[in-house]
């Protein structure tokens, strides 16, 4: 049961009798042990933050640490997928640390040759977004066929195409077992267990190691399930509510998250998988079942298919959801050479928020214009933001200017500027006496025709 931060406080330096030497030390970066025992209790802190903590109270502590939300790792030769452990049941309350895991379906009656190029393609497809690296995490191999060694086949053209981790889909237990020695390099997700068949499931799961996906009609009949799996001795377990419309997924995940952060209902304490193609009518609909899950809160979502037009919005939706709202996605400042700009190119000056500086250098490399982008260091945040802080003034972008040596590189002395912070022209003239400060477009979209003709 979980402990309130009271309780907690109780077994931390300040609060045993007598105090610790280093009660209130502040080295866990709370300023007092009662401030850093409430964020334990709120799961916003871990205990290993303090480093004076008894070996005693720690034993005590483990139930109050660990995680609501039990992480479930999948792993094969190579690539690895874990999700869970998430203590927020919103973004901005902290962050989501597990992006859920985007799976596409291969059935069983897909000719070996047909599933080899599924595999490939899923696993050769990536998306560059604003510098991270966007891709799928694995594949989801289903015996439809109801035919147990037309599944075993399907596991292993799967896995000698690939190395992305699996995820094994059936209810029957014969058939799962042709299937899963075939699964190698790494124990895949086995689904489903239900109450017809938990106990064969269960034997299967634990001789391989695996996690398994728990099937119930209703929340109760999961959480029962999930006890008794515990008890056999299975404790990576995956819910699937059975909820697929977009309705049912929506309360039946959302109940799941609460029962588990807020009432700490360790039977409900799982990762979620999702089939959005079940409750969904058409691709259009699946796509946007898939997305509505990936916000709220499926640990895995297995699509019906493989389709580009498909999954990158939903690979760009889950990094957004995905980044730690307090850090934002930044580049490292500096000089950007674009087109291969010469000593007459333009130099145009933006800030180090990833999203403005892609946007700015994309038009800009799609243009074919050569152009030297000046990146200032504005702590991460866009334009317009960051010169409500304060952090893209005048100053800052003269300091970027002499610091970043980009004279050396040019002949001339033209700056130009986003429209948005026009009114830094004139504090700009003072602070880079004998440049020409240009006020550019406040879109980066407008910057090719700008310079075609105001330069
Ligand atoms: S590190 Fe934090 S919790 Fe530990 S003794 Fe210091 S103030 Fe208290």
């Amino acid at each position: 049961m979980a402990l309130s931060g009271l309780d907690i406080y109780k077994l931390l330096p300040g609060g045993v009798k007598p105090p610790h030497p280093k009660a209130n030390c502040k080295e866990c970066g709370f300023p007092t042990c009662l401030a850093f025992a409430m964020k334990l209790a709120a799961k916003q802190a871990e205990l290993s933050q303090c480093k004076y903590v008894s070996d005693e109270a720690k034993a005590k502590l483990s139930a109050a640490a660990a995680p609501p939300i039990r992480l479930i790792t999948l792993s094969a030769d190579g690539r690895k997928v874990e999700v869970g452990n998430e203590v927020v049941l919103f973004r901005h309350e902290k962050t989501f640390y597990h992006p859920a895991a985007l799976l596409v379906r291969v059935p069983d009656t897909l000719s070996a040759g047909e599933i080899a190029t599924l595999a490939k393609a899923v696993t050769d497809y990536k998306v560059d977004y604003v510098g991270m690296a966007l891709h799928l995490d694995g594949l989801a191999v289903e015996a439809v066929s109801g035919d147990a060694s037309k599944f075993a086949a399907a596991v292993a053209a799967a896995r000698g195409a690939c190395n992305l981790p699996l995820v094994l889909v059936t209810e029957d237990p014969a058939i799962m077992a042709a299937g899963l020695p075939k699964a190698t390099g790494g124990a895949p997700l086995l689904c489903a267990a239900t109450a017809s068949n938990w106990e064969a499931m269960a034997k299967l799961a634990k001789d391989a190691k695996a996690p398994l996906v728990v099937r119930g009609a209703t929340l109760g009949e999961l959480a029962e399930l999930t006890e008794k799996l515990a008890a056999a001795g299975v404790e990576d377990l995956v819910l699937d509510p059975t909820a697929r419309s977009f309705n049912g997924s929506l309360v039946a995940l959302t109940e799941i998250r609460r029962l588990a952060l807020k009432k700490a209902f360790r039977q409900l304490g799982y990762p979620v998988i999702t089939f959005p193609y079940l409750g969904a009518s058409d691709p259009a609909m699946e796509e946007l079942l898939a997305g509505q899950q990936v916000a709220k809160y499926a640990g895995f979502v297995v699509l019906s298919g493989f389709d580009p037009a498909t999954v990158y919005p939903l690979l760009v939706l889950r990094a957004n959801l995905f980044t730690d709202p307090q850090k934002p996605i930044q580049v490292e400042p500096g000089v950007f050479p674009i087109n291969k700009p010469n000593a007459d190119s333009p130099v145009l000056v933006t800030t180090n928020f990833s999203i403005t500086y892609f946007a700015v250098a994309n038009e800009m490399e799609s243009s074919g214009l050569p152009a030297w982008l000046l990146v200032a260091d504005a702590e991460g945040m866009s334009v317009l933001t960051a010169w409500a802080a304060g952090k893209f003034d005048a100053e800052k972008i003269a300091k970027t200017v002499k610091n970043t040596g980009i004279a050396e590189k040019i002949s001339h002395r033209k700056v130009v500027i986003p429209g948005h912070v026009a009114v830094l022209m004139g504090e700009l003239e003072e602070e880079l006496p004998g440049w020409q400060i240009k006020v550019g477009p406040r879109e980066a979209v407008d910057l090719p025709r700008y310079l075609k003709t105001a330069w």
